[in-house]
């Protein structure tokens, strides 16, 4: 591992001043991800910040009804909240069903929000060609062994899928995130915090090197009440998505659907809103027929690669399952 300073912060603005002007410096909070990927030679920081004892791990209710998750609370604590196990379970099965109890016990809701993609040629830096490690040098997966890789929203230059379960969630509930930074405090939405590969596929997210983020704001949305979350993976514990489905319902009494949000994860470089099929479910009747028209929208843009072309007919059959597992449970 390369060599790095080490300094502690004791507040926000404090952590943000330390970092402030150093690209290639790092807050260090759970570290699950980050530690793995500086043994390996991928991340090279020269300084970490950690932001441990900082007073960000509160979760709660804001007078507006809101739910607001302090970016150090831990992934397990989050899952297991009676606010969010009660007003939004998918994320509390998103997050169940990533990493293993000692990871969970140990990542931060921050942290997950800058995991960076599982691509076997991005962590292994005996490959040359990687975009997104060493941009310009291409990209191993396109015609390599793309098995795990995107179908929707890739590029030429990186075809990787994002791997968070919990932003998976995050994306179908509209989740703001609270950052700070060297000119104060700012708000990303949620479908502009983390971006696709485009030619710049170095960067996940719209966050500056030098912002903090502290919370995740969560919507009030009555129907999310009751929502699925499901997990499509090679095996049933720790294991990324090959393919997964956050969903939830707002049906009228003749099951007609009012609302609907779904989001996927496993396809895209980034947590993947499914707008077409929201657009296409809402206004119809709640039956199967209605949930195979809505997937077919979503997938109807989707390429595959030599490995991954099953993605495109199971992300068809997760949606429809997902759906009617939320439609089973609010009728
Ligand atoms: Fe690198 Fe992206 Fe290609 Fe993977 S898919 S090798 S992360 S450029």
């Amino acid at each position: 591992m390369k060599p790095f300073v080490y300094s502690r912060a004791t507040d926000p603005i404090q952590a943000v001043t330390a970092i402030s002007g150093k690209p290639a410096g790092k807050f260090l909070g759970g570290g699950t991800n980050l530690i793995d990927l500086m043994k390996m030679g991928v991340e090279t920081p020269n300084e970490l910040v950690d932001i441990n004892r900082l007073s960000l791990a509160q979760i709660g209710e804001l007078p507006d009804k809101r739910v607001r998750i302090g970016a150090l609370a831990r992934n397990s604590d989050v899952a297991e909240h009676n606010l969010i196990k009660s007003r939004y379970p998918m994320l509390s099965q998103a997050l169940l069903s990533g990493a293993s109890p000692q990871l969970r016990n140990m990542a931060t809701v921050g942290g997950n929000l800058l995991q960076r993609t599982r691509c076997y040629y991005f962590y292994d830096p005996a490959f040359p060609g990687c975009n997104k490690r060493k941009p310009g040098s291409g990209c191993g997966a396109l015609d390599g062994y793309n098995r795990i890789h995107a179908i929707l929203g890739q590029s030429e230059q990186c075809i990787a899928t994002h791997p968070s379960d919990m932003c998976v969630a995050l994306a179908a509930l509209d989740a703001i995130v609270r950052v700070v930074g060297p000119n104060g405090e700012r708000e990303i939405g949620f479908r502009d915090f983390h971006r696709l590969p485009g030619n710049t596929p170095e960067r996940d997210t719209n966050l500056a090197s030098d912002e903090l983020i502290i919370a995740v704001d969560l919507p009030a949305i009555p129907f999310v009440g009751s929502s699925h979350y499901l997990k499509v993976r090679d095996r049933a514990s720790y294991a990324f998505a090959l393919v997964s489905v956050a969903a939830a319902l707002d049906l009228a009494p003749n099951k007609k659907i009012k609302d609907a949000r779904v989001a996927l994860g496993g396809v895209a470089h980034k947590p993947w809103r499914a707008n077409a099929t929201e657009k296409k479910l809402v206004g119809q009747e709640a039956n199967e027929r209605t949930f195979e028209s809505a997937a077919e929208a979503e997938l109807a843009a989707a390429k595959g690669y030599k490995y991954n072309s099953y993605k495109i007919e199971l992300a068809k059959r997760s949606i429809v399952r997902a759906l009617n597992i939320v439609a089973e449970m609010t009728s």
